[in-house]
């Protein structure tokens, strides 16, 4: 596809509304999907096929012109919107001066501001030390090494529903096999699972549901083998499952005092998404050691090991970096992306985000929603036959299309496929959020 647009700085503003000019996918965008069979392999698998071109606030155009509701994303990536202006320009700016060095090679003054921003927000007291990769799975990936090196154990465990990536030690941390690791063993050693808190399905408060975990670490591993716990304070890829409240703290309190290390793993939940920096606040709980990704930079690829600086500097000079890791223009858009999130009010924005979802869901109750749950704009909606509460992964493949049908980006989630959610970014105007939701409400009436 070839498309002459003019530099970012020249481009109209792109209107803030729902449009379909085509049925979706478009001819265009059948066009690419075709050219893209013959060249990317089946693995790689779009959700919606319409292709873009633009994107901004919450909205995202397509090749064939049609304007899109966007309540994705990009995998809350773009929170601060997918083009926002001071993104743009530090990228532009950065760009222009060097692309870049390499910090292992001839560092530069914005990886280190990156690392200052993030001692001055993690909920970690005391000094912080951080370290800066490409991508989630590389900060969870990096976040064990440290764990290691400084414990000098090696066991690692995981939750059930956890989602840490797709590399090898992180698919092994991720519970789900299809799609994530069926066929892609051997898996990492000494990696083990307990389970976690599901107050919908487990029915338990969260110091028993810690209790049972605890006992599983105990007996099954040995607290003395462990170098760490990894957990997302919110689970995302496995549910949007929020944790019954006491859970994370009592798993914390009992690392704490068996010298395990607890990683917060705040790839999804941190930069703003569920209505505080980090959901580790909502919590009430400190981690040792914190995994940042996706918000992180205004859809620039960055990603962030943050952890106390007894623990972060326990690993020997060389023993972390990479050739990208904290890439100059990636670390610019990441500044610029926090300074947005600070000025334009962002948290605020997610809060009011969690609001108006549940407030529209109240209004537009289904017996098939078992539950409307999540923090910030990171809500969701599981979806459950109502005689037998058995997930009803069927239905929400039927919504999420019908959905999609109508011009909203919607994805799902959960270990079994019926879960519905919503990631807009933060800077979707209250009516688009609003119309998105509408759509979601027709799609179930009519499946
Ligand atoms: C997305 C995600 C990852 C992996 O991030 P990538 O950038 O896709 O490697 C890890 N942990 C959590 C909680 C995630 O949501």
């Amino acid at each position: 596809m070839t498309t002459s647009l003019p530099p970012s700085g020249a481009l109209a503003p792109l209107e803030q509304s729902r449009y379909l000019a085509t049925e979706l996918p478009g001819p265009r965008s059948r066009e690419l999907a075709a050219r893209t069979c013959a060249v990317v392999p089946t693995g790689v698998n779009a959700m919606m096929p319409s292709y873009a071109v633009r994107a901004e606030g919450g909205i995202i155009e397509d090749v064939d012109g049609n304007r899109l509701i966007d309540l994705g994303a990009g995998i809350a990536v773009t929170s601060v919107g997918a083009s926002a202006p001071r993104v743009v320009e530090a990228v532009q700016r950065q760009a222009a001066q060097f692309t870049h060095t390499c910090f292992m090679v001839t560092p530069y003054e914005g990886y280190v501001e990156v690392a200052e921003q993030l001692g001055r927000l993690a909920p970690i007291s005391g000094e912080t030390r951080t370290a800066l990769f490409n991508s989630g799975a590389e900060a969870v990936e990096n976040a064990v090494k440290v764990a290691r090196a400084y414990t000098g154990r090696q066991a690692v465990a995981a939750f059930d529903h956890a989602y840490h990536g797709r590399t090898t030690m992180t698919m092994s941390l991720t519970a789900k096999a299809m799609p994530y690791k069926h066929g892609f063993g051997p898996f990492a050693p000494e990696v083990y699972r307990t389970c976690g808190s599901y107050p919908l399905r487990d029915g338990l408060d969260g110091v028993t549901a810690a209790k049972k975990a605890i006992s599983t670490l105990e007996k099954q591993i040995g607290a003395d083998r462990l170098a760490a716990v990894i957990m997302e304070p919110v689970q995302g890829e496995g549910g949007f499952i929020v944790p019954a409240e006491g859970f994370l703290p009592s798993i914390v309190q009992w690392c704490q005092d068996n010298g395990v290390l607890f990683i917060a793993d705040e790839v999804q939940t941190g930069f703003a998404r569920t209505g505080a920096w980090f959901a580790s606040e909502l919590e009430g709980i400190e981690p040792d050691i914190m995994t940042t990704a996706k918000g992180i930079a205004g859809g620039m690829p960055l990603s962030a090991v943050t952890g106390r600086a007894e623990v972060m500097d326990a690993v020997h000079p060389g023993g972390l970096g990479g050739t990208y890791g904290g890439n100059p223009v990636a670390c610019a858009a990441s500044l610029a992306a926090i300074e947005t999130i600070e000025q334009d009010g962002l948290i605020e924005a997610a809060q009011t985000i969690e609001a108006v979802i549940r407030e529209h869901f109240a209004q537009n109750a289904d017996e098939r929603i078992g539950e409307v749950r999540g923090r910030g704009a990171m809500m969701a909606l599981e979806l459950v036959d109502p005689a037998t509460g058995e997930p009803d992964a069927a239905l929400t493949a039927a919504v999420a299309k019908a959905v999609h049908a109508a011009g909203v980006v919607l994805l799902t989630c959960g270990t079994d496929g019926n879960v519905i959610r919503f990631l807009p970014p933060l800077t979707i105007s209250e009516q688009l959020l609003r119309e998105g939701l509408a759509e979601v409400t027709t799609a179930l009436s009519a499946n």
